[in-house]
């Protein structure tokens, strides 16, 4: 965006902010320069928004600015990193301001709650699409992984599921409305970034539900060569869920829905998080066990089994 590409630029994204841990370079030079402190190590995660695909035509900028930093703070949770400095790619149909100024206002409203500086980024013309690469500090040779769990382990959740889900078919009602529960989890989801610190050194496996609790489970068991049993009545659900769910009667619908950014994670058989819980004011919630095998086997009530190993994938 050649015309206004540096006032946008200064006006928008150049804030004087020095809080967290300041850049030695920031916006302004051909790259920014970082000082990682020795005893630490950088956690790196980039993820993209485009309209139409991951977010609704004509969608409240103000909304999306959270929006796109949420998913990406989502993401440092999930290792257990504190998050400490990010860069922006906004490609843009056209300068304008009020929308500038609104996107920006989401999305240095919850940076800003973290201590999260901007140091650097891009901006072009084109369809409207919006790239964050986060950065956050991790304690040298501690993280999180999917690769953790080992047989045994307790399987814990936070929040509850399919809110989102339902909130994207909501969102597209003339009369949404962001004070409902649902709609809020699908446009202004809250990042667990306090639960995953606080889960570093606890917890043996931690994902973040991005495509949806079977997807996202089955990566874990994947990746730490393990299965897991998960009660089917344990999985916590709103009331506004379990309505949808006994109206599409299908009771796996919230097991496939994505965007509820909650954790999942796993940790030693009989550990007490109940300080965590306190600590963090999240609600999280035991679903099953890690057993042997490779299978996310769901137990209802009445003792019936399913296999889900399926979950939702962008180019299938
Ligand atoms: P270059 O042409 O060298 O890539 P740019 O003109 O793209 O430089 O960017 C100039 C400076 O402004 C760089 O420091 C870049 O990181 C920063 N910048 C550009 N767009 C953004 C943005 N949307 N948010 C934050 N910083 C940005
Ligand atoms: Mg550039």
């Amino acid at each position: 965006m050649a015309l206004n590409e540096f006032s946008v630029i200064d006006e928008f994204f150049k804030l004087d902010a020095a809080y967290g841990h300041p850049p030695v370079i920031g916006i302004g030079d051909d790259c920014a320069v970082l000082d990682v402190p020795a005893d630490r190590q950088l956690a790196v995660s980039t993820d993209t928004l485009v309209e139409g695909v991951h977010f609704l035509q004509d969608s409240d900028p103000e909304l999306l600015g959270h929006k796109v930093l949420a998913v990406n703070l989502s993401d440092l949770a999930a290792m257990g990193a504190s998050p400490t400095w990010v860069s922006l790619a906004v490609t843009l149909p056209r300068v304008d301001r009020a929308w500038l100024a609104a996107f920006t206002k989401g999305f240095f409203s919850l940076a800003s709650r973290y201590s999260l500086q901007l140091i650097g980024g891009d901006t072009t013309r084109g369809p409207l699409s919006v790239t964050v690469n986060i950065m956050g500090l991790l304690p040298k040779n501690q993280r999180l992984t999917r690769s953790g769990a080992r047989e045994g382990d307790d399987i814990y959740v936070s929040g509850s599921f399919g809110n989102a889900g339902l909130g994207l078919i909501k969102a597209k009602l003339p009369e949404a409305d962001i004070s409902d529960i649902d709609v809020a989890a699908y446009l202004r989801p809250e990042p667990c970034v306090e639960l995953g610190e606080a889960l570093l050194s606890v917890a043996t496996s931690c994902i973040d539900i991005s495509d949806g609790l079977s997807a996202d489970l089955n990566h874990i068991l994947l990746a730490s060569d393990v299965g897991a049993r998960v009660d089917h009545s344990a999985v916590p659900l709103t009331q506004s869920v379990s309505d949808h769910v006994q109206q599409v009667g299908d009771i796996f619908w919230p097991y496939s829905t994505g965007d509820d950014y909650q954790l999942c994670f796993t940790v030693p058989s009989g550990i007490d998080l109940s300080v965590i819980e306190k600590k963090t004011s999240a609600k999280i919630t035991k679903i099953g066990v890690i057993e042997k095998g490779c299978e996310l086997r769901v137990v209802q009530d009445n003792g019936e089994r399913h296999v889900l190993n399926k979950g939702y994938e962008h180019f299938s």
